[in-house]
């Protein structure tokens, strides 16, 4: 089994390492891959038998390519040991305490550069003057481009030195900025041929180009890093990016002298932020121990220096194993897969479950249980699975089958026609009052303090409550009686279960969880119907032609008003108290005629610095204005954000008046 995975995981890295050195047309993220080699590196370190040379561990980067001479590095350049977090750190630090013998390394300095994404160049001058330029390659053999390399502006051809050394070898990074990248791809795309994939195997891509022309052309730039200097005269990485700088290269300016771990933290936390903002892509940062002599006793391994290290950030995407692959109910009815997987960290969490979607998309998978999957978590959105290793799969997997009958209540599941979502539809299956309960004490509905899933959970199971309504008929008792709860926890539950039935007619409306029935639309609702009957004898017309209700959101609410359980419902929570309709201070005191967007024709452009579309729609429909798509002569104002469309330019163009947020929220705020 073991040797298996080994096998399959040294077959999948080949691959990718083909497609990344030699093709610079990666198959997979970096993270990735990372996460594969270090697990097959693990499993090669528990198993040293199965260690073969041809395994990826064994060796840097991949055989050159073959259009240019091959040359020889007189230094071999090596990889970089990879670390992930700060813990990672630490234990690098005590690794390389025991390989030095040295007594005062509890001072020793570490020098921070940016680990600029682009490809690695070793350059040579003899006498000052540029000889020879090759590209990394395998780390032992690389590939000479001098022609190439002579035409990076940030190269200089001759030394700024005076009496400069017989020798020198230089070592940095060549990459694209991001702006030339995606002017280098727009042009690609314009010609029909294939985009790179990012700016690194763009900057490896050009630099293996035949035609010098086309390099001049693609603005690569240079920063220099390392120096390789026979005289001696420099004993400090810090040193050696100062002789850089004054010799005429371009240093990162970036870099600092950190003399703790601590201020490593800092300034890896730092640029975890701060790269965003830089010209230029950036994977981590790189730490090198400062001292020379301290660097020469702690040496190399077979492929890194011991004296450094790259901490890299946390990635976005990650590979796992699927354990397994179960559905969940959520409160309208819909069945979600999910697949359960090993932990793993992603974007600073550790993540166990993702979103399959529908069945639509595990077929389209091929997601089976033992699968090895990327899963990807960008932002707050829930991660989900992006794709399947197949070359990762054990033997005897068998593609997934969701249930046809519903794991909560054991009704058969239904999927209406054009659908991809797969629905429970039986009223009374617990996972959906579970979910109704829950979005009904959430925040933007009624807000029920303390009321979470794992009460409500509780309360179904002790049968106290069985609908919505039940929970305005609960006593501190009943309550105080439940596993964990105390009388006085019991009696602030009950105080907030009071305090909603003061929530708004909106928000009532929003916590019943009609389908489609967001919070802005609940919001746009109570405004054209003031009361719950008004709304429950609407017609189809009467609710699609309120301004931004479409006839989907139209259909919906029909439907759930002609279910008898529902209406049985309403009747219950106008009982206990609840806001059926909207009170008649807002309706008098609420005349849009008197605002100045009354009647106004408003279109919404680009990203606004702090207000949701939805929010800014609804504000200005609240003031008697209204939003449409496109400009034209109708429309009085452009309320404009960052990165607009083409609005922008029809509205120029038709001189409508363009407000920015600041300005449309002061101007709403004067009326
Ligand atoms: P590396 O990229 O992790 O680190 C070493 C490299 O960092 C150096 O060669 C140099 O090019 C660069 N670097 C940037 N700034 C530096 C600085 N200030 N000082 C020193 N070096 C600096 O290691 P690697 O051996 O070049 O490549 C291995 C990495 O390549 C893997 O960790 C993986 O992320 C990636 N890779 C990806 C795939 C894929 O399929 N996506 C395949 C193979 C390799």
């Amino acid at each position: 089994m073991i040797e298996q995975r080994i096998q399959q995981l040294r077959q999948q890295l080949q691959k990718a390492n083909y497609a990344y050195y030699v093709l610079d047309n990666p198959i997979m993220e970096d993270a990735v891959y990372d996460q594969l080699y270090r697990e097959l590196d693990q499993l090669e370190k528990e198993n040293p038998h199965l260690i073969t040379s041809d395994s990826p561990t064994q060796r840097v980067g991949d055989k050159p390519a073959s259009q240019f001479v091959s040359v020889d590095h007189n230094i071999p350049l090596y990889s970089l040991e990879n670390a992930f977090n700060l813990d990672e750190l630490k234990t690098w630090k005590k690794k390389w305490r025991r390989y030095s013998e040295q007594e005062n390394i509890e001072s020793t300095a570490y020098v921070c550069e940016l680990k600029i994404d682009g490809s690695a160049l070793a350059l040579t001058y003899e006498n000052g003057l540029l000889v020879r330029g090759v590209t990394r390659g395998d780390g032992t053999t690389g590939e000479d481009i001098t022609q190439n390399i002579r035409t990076i502006r940030s190269i200089p051809l001759k030394l700024n030195l005076d009496n400069p050394p017989p020798i020198i070898e230089v070592r940095g990074e060549a990459f694209l900025p991001i702006d030339e990248f995606d002017r280098i791809n727009q042009q690609r795309e314009e010609k029909g041929e294939a985009l790179f994939a990012n700016p690194r195997n763009a900057a490896a891509g050009t630099l293996r180009q035949l035609d010098p022309k086309i390099v001049d052309e693609r603005r690569l730039q240079f920063f220099a890093y390392t120096l390789h200097l026979e005289t001696g005269e420099i004993s400090s990485q810090w040193d050696s990016l100062n002789y850089l700088k004054n010799s005429g290269f371009l240093v990162n300016p970036h870099r600092k002298l950190c003399h703790s771990l601590l201020e490593v933290t800092d300034y890896f936390q730092q640029w975890e932020t701060d790269r965003k903002d830089l010209p230029y892509m950036t994977d981590g940062v790189v730490v090198k121990i400062n001292d020379y002599s301290l660097q020469k006793v702690l040496g190399f391994t077979q492929k890194f220096p011991r004296w450094a290290i790259a901490l890299k950030y946390p990635a976005e995407e990650a590979p796992t194993m699927v354990k397994d692959i179960i559905v969940n109910v959520g409160r309208t009815g819909a069945v979600t897969p999910m697949a359960v997987m090993e932990p793993v960290h992603l974007a600073g969490t550790t993540v166990q479950k993702a979103t399959l979607h529908n069945s639509d998309r595990i077929k389209q998978l091929d997601i089976r249980v033992g699968d090895t999957v990327i899963i990807r978590k960008a932002g707050e959105i829930i991660p989900e699975v992006v794709r399947v290793l197949e070359e990762l799969r054990p033997p005897n997997t068998q593609p997934y089958q969701m249930p046809d009958r519903c794991p909560e209540c054991d009704s058969t599941l239904k999927r209406p026609p054009k659908e991809a979502v797969t629905r429970c539809i039986n009223l009374s299956c617990g996972a959906i009052l579970r979910g109704s309960l829950v979005h009904w004490a959430s925040r933007d509905a009624l807000d029920i303090r303390g009321l979470g899933e794992k009460i409500v959970i509780l309360l179904i199971n002790n049968g106290l409550v069985n609908s919505i309504a039940d929970l305005y008929n609960l006593t501190p008792e009943e309550i105080a009686n439940l596993e964990r709860m105390g009388s006085k926890s019991a009696n602030n539950l009950i105080e907030a279960i009071e305090g909603s039935k003061q929530q708004p007619f909106s928000r009532v409306l929003y916590g019943l969880g009609i389908r489609y029935v967001g919070s802005v639309t609940a919001s746009l609702l109570v405004d054209n119907f003031t009361n719950i009957e008004l709304l429950s004898q609407a017609s189809f017309s009467d609710l699609s032609s309120v301004y931004g209700v479409g006839e989907e959101i139209a259909q919906s609410i029909i439907d759930w008003f002609s279910i008898e359980k529902n209406c049985d419902l309403i009747q219950q929570l106008k009982k206990v108290g609840l806001q059926l309709e909207v009170t008649q201070s807002k309706i008098a005191t609420f005349d849009p005629s008197l605002t100045p967007f009354a009647g106004k024709a408003f279109v919404i452009t680009g990203t606004l610095p702090t207000l949701k579309r939805n929010e800014a729609k609804a504000l200005i429909m609240e003031a008697g204005g209204k939003v449409t798509s496109s400009v034209s002569k109708k429309t009085d104002y452009l309320l404009l954000g960052e990165n607009p469309g083409s609005k922008l330019a029809q509205a120029d163009k038709l001189s409508i008046t363009q407000l920015n947020e600041e300005e449309f929220l002061k101007i709403l705020k004067s009326e």
